[in-house]
């Protein structure tokens, strides 16, 4: 039977979202198209979460090769750092990946246009002059960074720059308070650059727990980074040999670069949406439903786009929970709540579930169970790290509510409470759990004492 349509599915944009639902699409036998016009694997990949990682590994090396030291290393002169080394191994690694998106693409059996596509019409798709057409048509195109306009913001870099940079500036200012800020705070930090932190508010990753974001700053501070809290950028200006960056109180900081984390918004400008129903919001982002559909029936959208999580993992599952919808039973659904996020600024930040703040504004009875210790690293290896771990509890279902750790290898233990964070478990459970001896997690199955 022929269809009236060239495609089943038309996914614009090849980021973790978008490939995942092409993929699984293709895999049902759909006739499935997938357009990208820069990169395959979209920010993640590209200039996002593995490339931000392996430049924290690059950062976290001159604090252990002091470590060693204690250790009875004797490691003579600090090693130095080779910038070009590190970002073109980078870079060799990204296209690495890049070319195996393009092979599970090519092994599902999607199609892969290389260019920009554009929305003409519902059901209509255009790719370098040429119109497709689609049952359905699935947004995927992510997000953007955003520097505000001020006088002198032409010569802020984003983060997407900072992965290609020609040579490692001496010094730096990062302006924001969210997740970019903080990581690229710390890579630039722990490669030896002189690194400030200017934010407008009064305290770093303010959507967090407070207490356990006051330590991630502590640590932040500790590690020589200079923070600015409650400071407004007024002006960039270019000087003889940089940069000055004016700041509201008058204060100015001379640097080499300026990053500005600021946010990122939806990537819908001249994407052709105007041409349909879907409706976006003022920020460009798009508007949907449960099942991730537009007001118009052709059109569909999720992962940063849509600008619910932006978060890798989640746009995953979004896909996973509109390819159901579209082609399986349709009982898939995403639930948004108790997911699992780690920072990976240094200290490292991990969470899962809710902040004492946001525990005790729902709940009308909760402890707190803390723990705060020095890691085992640091008995012979010295340094001021400090690892803080958290346990917001329902006093009344004896459910744990949240769980907050600030130090090493935060992120790897708190996908494993994400577990039992889901299945409900109770304090009790912890409690009944056989601590791993002698590792920094088991401090989550011996917190036996109130902190409040
Ligand atoms: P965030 O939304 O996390 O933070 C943006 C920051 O910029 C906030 O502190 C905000 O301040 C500040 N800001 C916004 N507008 C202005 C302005 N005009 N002037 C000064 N400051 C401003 O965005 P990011 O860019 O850090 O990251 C985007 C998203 O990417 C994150 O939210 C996260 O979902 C994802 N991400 C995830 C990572 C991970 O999983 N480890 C790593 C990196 C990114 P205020 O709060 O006062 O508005």
């Amino acid at each position: 039977m022929t269809s009236e349509f060239d495609y089943d599915l038309f996914v614009i944009g090849a980021g973790s979202g978008g490939v995942r639902a092409a993929r699984m699409a293709a895999g049902k036998g759909k006739r499935v198209a997938i357009a990208e016009e820069r990169y395959l694997g979209g920010t993640c990949v590209n200039v996002g979460c593995v490339p931000k990682k392996l430049f924290v590994y690059a950062s976290q090396f001159p604090e252990l090769f002091h470590a060693s030291q204690g250790f009875g290393w004797q490691v003579g002169q600090m090693p130095r750092l080779d910038w070009k080394t590190l970002r073109d191994n980078k870079s060799a690694e990204i296209a690495r990946l890049n070319s195996i998106y393009n092979n599970l693409i090519a092994n599902s059996g999607a199609e892969l246009f290389d260019g920009r596509a554009t929305v003409v019409g519902p059901h209509k798709v255009s790719v370098a002059g040429v119109t497709y057409s689609a049952r359905h048509i699935l947004i995927a195109v992510g997000g953007w960074p955003y520097i505000p306009e001020f006088p002198g913001s032409e010569h802020a870099l984003s983060s997407n720059e900072m992965f290609f940079l020609d040579a490692l500036p001496k010094s730096a200012v990062v302006v924001g308070g969210g997740y970019i800020a903080v990581e690229f705070a710390g890579i630039l930090n722990g490669l030896g650059v002189e690194t400030h932190l200017v934010y407008r508010g009064p305290r770093l990753l303010k959507s967090f727990d407070a207490e356990m974001t006051a330590k991630v700053t502590e640590g932040m501070a500790a590690k020589g980074i200079h923070i600015h809290l409650s400071s407004d950028v007024d002006e960039i200006t270019k000087t003889a040999d940089g940069l000055r960056v004016a700041l509201a109180d008058k204060a100015a900081i001379d640097t080499q670069l300026v990053l500005y984390a600021t946010g990122r918004r939806a990537n819908t400008a001249g994407l052709g949406l105007d041409t349909t129903a879907a409706v976006l919001r003022a920020d460009g982002s798009i508007v949907v439903d449960d099942q991730f559909a537009t007001a118009d029936p052709s059109i569909y959208a999720l992962g940063d786009v849509i600008d619910r999580v932006q978060l890798t993992p989640v746009a995953i599952q979004e896909a996973m929970v509109l390819v159901d919808h579209l082609y399986g039973d349709g009982t898939a659904r995403i639930d948004y709540s108790d997911i699992p996020t780690a920072v990976f600024c240094q200290p490292e930040f991990g969470t899962v579930g809710l902040s004492e703040e946001q525990a005790r504004a729902e709940y009308s009875a909760v402890d707190v169970y803390l723990s705060d210790f020095k890691p085992m690293l640091q008995t012979l290896g010295g340094g001021a790290d400090r690892v803080t771990m958290k346990l917001v509890v329902d006093r009344t279902t004896d459910r744990v509510l949240g769980c907050h750790m600030v130090g090493e290898h935060a992120a790897e233990i708190i996908q494993g409470l994400g577990i039992a964070l889901k299945a409900g478990a109770t304090k009790a459970h912890f409690d009944a759990t056989v601590g791993i001896h002698p590792s920094a997690a088991e401090e989550f199955v011996t917190m036996r004492t109130k902190a409040r």
